[in-house]
């Protein structure tokens, strides 16, 4: 036990390296929304990733990867989170993370040899397609308008997809339709006809591989292979693929509010204002202190999430509270190291302002945190008091 502590320590400590020294000194705002820049250098920092020994850390052996388990991987994504491009060097950023993890648990071997071997060597990309333009799905996935036909044993694709992360230049996507059966996942490849990515839609966000693109299917035919998973079951499917996804991301963006913490404390021990220095001031030390405990809660949290999901336990209702509290922690971590910096933390000769950018969406993608908060509170408060022994409502 204790050794593997040491392994896992010692993969941490080498992750750190990796992002101070090579994801760290590739980052510029050059490249941040370009996404065919973004590619390549990505292309770089992987093969340098693999030469290091620290490549999908998330990915079982036979897949290339290191075979982590939730809690330890939670230490390492942390560390690879300090970076923009820790992540996706080490490939273990959104979406390729969860559209793996989808296709390990769902994919039947063909489409695993087809679509998750080459995601895992990463020669190729994907994006998950489920949000739709009003009056389609968005946090109500009911809403679902994008339509699967059957036609001559085949499937016809029909809809309207928006904000789809990894879009841009993805060699598929898993789609979400309505069948008769009810909503369907569906591998669809790029270049099917019918299949049109139409644009790059700007985000307040960087860093992101395939930007954020919208897409229609217009007739997009696919044979009945396509379907990934048991047809009707796809918002079940969803969830499955949502629940460690939003974990995921409070590994990475924990570590990416330490840094932006790193940033201020470097920034208020050297200036001075009104002849002391900003870190005397006691209200700039209570921002430090604040910062410090509420990342220290976010990570104990999202570590016991993590716990549960090595024990195979449901993390249905932890990963939704660990996503509303490390959702917002990691928005006032940054949003205080901004105000410690002054206009450096507002410029883009600092990451602060680019990490301020890049958590704000958290509050709202993988589950908007108002929803997260109506479940858990109609959940506590449905039969309420309880039968004897049920603590749900108590913890
Ligand atoms: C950076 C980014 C990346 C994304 N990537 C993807 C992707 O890869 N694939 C994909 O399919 N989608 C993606 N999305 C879309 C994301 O999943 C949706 O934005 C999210 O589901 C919310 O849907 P919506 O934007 O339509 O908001 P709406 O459903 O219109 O909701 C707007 C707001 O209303 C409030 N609200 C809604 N319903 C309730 C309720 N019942 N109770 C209380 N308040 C409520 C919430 O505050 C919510 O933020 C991404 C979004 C962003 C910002």
């Amino acid at each position: 036990m204790q050794q593997q502590a040491n392994e896992v320590a010692d993969l941490c400590a080498r992750v750190r390296r990796f992002v101070d020294e090579v994801a760290i000194p590739a980052e510029s705002p050059a490249i941040a929304r370009d996404v065919e820049a973004l590619d390549r250098t990505v292309a770089r920092l992987r093969q340098q990733a693999r030469e290091a020994g620290l490549y999908a850390p998330q990915l079982p052996p036979h897949l290339g990867g290191l075979g982590l388990g939730w809690r330890d991987l939670a230490q390492v994504l942390e560390e690879a989170g300090r970076g923009f491009l820790g992540p996706a060097a080490l490939h273990c950023a959104a979406p390729d993370q969860p559209n793996m993890l989808t296709l390990l648990h769902l994919g039947t071997s063909a489409q695993q040899a087809r679509y998750l071997e080459p995601l895992a060597q990463a020669t190729q990309r994907a994006c998950f397609a489920m949000t739709e333009p009003g009056p389609g799905a968005g946090s109500d996935p009911s809403m679902l308008r994008t339509r699967a036909d059957r036609r001559n044993g085949r499937w016809v694709l029909r809809g309207h997809k928006k904000f789809i992360s990894g879009g841009v230049g993805a060699n598929f996507a898993l789609v979400l339709a309505r069948a008769d059966e009810g909503p369907t996942l569906f591998l669809v490849p790029a270049d099917t006809p019918g299949y049109r990515v139409a644009r790059d839609i700007g985000m307040v966000t960087g860093y992101q591989i395939g930007g954020h693109a919208e897409i229609f299917l217009d007739d997009c035919e696919v044979p009945d292979d396509a379907v990934l998973g048991v047809p009707g079951q796809g918002l079940a499917h969803a969830q499955l693929r949502l629940e460690p996804a939003r974990l995921l991301h409070c590994m990475r963006y924990i570590g990416r509010a330490r840094r932006a913490l790193a940033c201020a404390r470097e920034y208020v021990v050297q200036r001075v204002s009104f002849g002391s220095r900003l870190a005397d001031l006691q209200q700039v030390q209570a921002m430090v202190a604040d910062s410090y405990i509420e990342l220290h809660a976010s990570r104990l949290m999202t570590l016991e999430c993590a716990s549960r999901m090595d024990e195979g336990l449901s993390v249905k209702q932890h990963s939704a509270m660990a996503k509303v509290f490390v959702s917002e922690t990691v928005n006032r971590v940054a949003d205080r190291a901004v105000q410690m910096m002054g206009a450096l933390g507002m410029s883009e000769d600092s990451p602060v302002a680019m990490i301020w950018q890049e958590l704000r969406p958290f509050r709202i993608y993988d589950g908007a945190n108002e929803l997260h908060r109506a479940t858990l509170a109609r959940r506590l408060l449905s039969n309420y008091p309880s039968r004897e022994g049920d603590t749900h409502g108590e913890r």
